[in-house]
């Protein structure tokens, strides 16, 4: 009983501690006010090949500039653009920002792919398709360019549609690639239809791989399937040194991870790239 008390005094405790730091979700008229200020930025995180410690392109991750909460996370408003019909509007603005991020790096000769992130309900927005290549008429990027990630659980839960949806991106000529892999619930089957260019594997499937046996038959199996198929890799997460030297081993794998890189804005990217893209990781050991 008196077990029972104390436990149910800790439960109360913790809760209060837990809704003192936890902001409530954000509102629609903040997500909205915040797309038509121009308050959402993109951050970028390099990946690397890992042979050649060159840039292998970057990824752009959005955060949002909020007026009293600081730089906030997509972790806190994707999810609640999605609930609120915000995406695609979100979505475009992150296009918009990661085709003048291009253009603006063409004139400084700096190159590199750009990655983007797209949620599922894209799949189902009839006019993204005409919106892309409408920027891209008007401009000198590439499809090659650009990147499109979706996440598998994206994929599987609408298949019919993504199929049709990324098959008309990849004839455009865009890059596609599959974030976060081997965390959802997709048959190879079923990935193996749509026409790939990229393959994440997930950072659960990398992290401490170095001592960890049953990772590295994943991860090396994997690898080979891909090799064989003409699909690039990306292993993503890679937080530690051992990670880093146990990835050597890989021809052609790229890295992406705080280990190498954390998401930056583009003044500092450049600056990390001109210092020759040292791993961070090694940089603070070093010093
Ligand atoms: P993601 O596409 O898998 O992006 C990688 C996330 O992992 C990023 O978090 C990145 O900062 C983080 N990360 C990178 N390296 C490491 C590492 O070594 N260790 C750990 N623990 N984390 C690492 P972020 O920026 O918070 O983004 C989270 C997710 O939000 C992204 O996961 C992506 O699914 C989504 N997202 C980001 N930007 C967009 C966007 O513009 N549109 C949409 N629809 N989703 C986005
Ligand atoms: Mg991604
Ligand atoms: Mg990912
Ligand atoms: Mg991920």
């Amino acid at each position: 009983r008196d077990l029972v008390a104390q436990l149910s005094q800790q439960a109360v405790q913790k809760s209060v501690a837990k809704t003192r730091i936890e902001s409530p979700p954000l509102e629609f008229s903040e997500l909205h006010e915040a797309l038509l200020q121009h308050r959402f930025i993109l951050h970028y995180q390099p990946k690397v090949d890992r042979s050649t410690g060159t840039l292998a392109g970057v990824e752009a991750l959005v955060r949002l500039q909020h007026p009293t909460r600081g730089l906030v996370y997509p972790g806190d408003f994707i999810a609640v653009c999605e609930r609120y019909q915000l995406i695609d509007a979100l979505s475009y603005e992150v296009l918009l920002q990661a085709i003048a991020q291009l253009e603006q790096w063409k004139k400084q000769g700096f190159s590199s792919t750009i990655s983007v992130n797209l949620s599922a309900t894209s799949f189902e927005n009839n006019s993204f398709m005409l919106q892309v290549n409408k920027l891209l008429a008007q401009s000198p990027i590439l499809p090659t360019d650009l990147i499109f990630e979706v996440t598998e659980t994206a994929v599987i839960h609408n298949m019919g549609q993504a199929l049709a949806f990324l098959s008309r991106l990849r004839l455009s000529g865009f890059g596609l690639s599959i974030d976060d892999y081997g965390t959802g619930y997709s048959s190879v089957k079923q990935l193996s239809q749509i026409p790939f260019t990229e393959l994440k594997i997930d950072r659960s499937l990398v992290d401490g791989i170095a001592n960890r046996p049953h990772l590295q038959v994943i991860f090396e199996s994997t690898v080979l399937m891909c090799n064989k198929l003409g699909i690039h890799v990306v292993a993503e997460g890679v937080e530690n040194a051992a990670d880093w030297q146990y990835l050597a081993r890989f021809n052609g794998l790229m890295v992406q991870g705080y280990y190498v890189a954390k998401p930056m804005n583009s003044a500092d990217l450049i600056c990390w790239v001109l210092e020759g893209c040292q791993p961070i990781g090694l940089v603070q050991r070093a010093s």
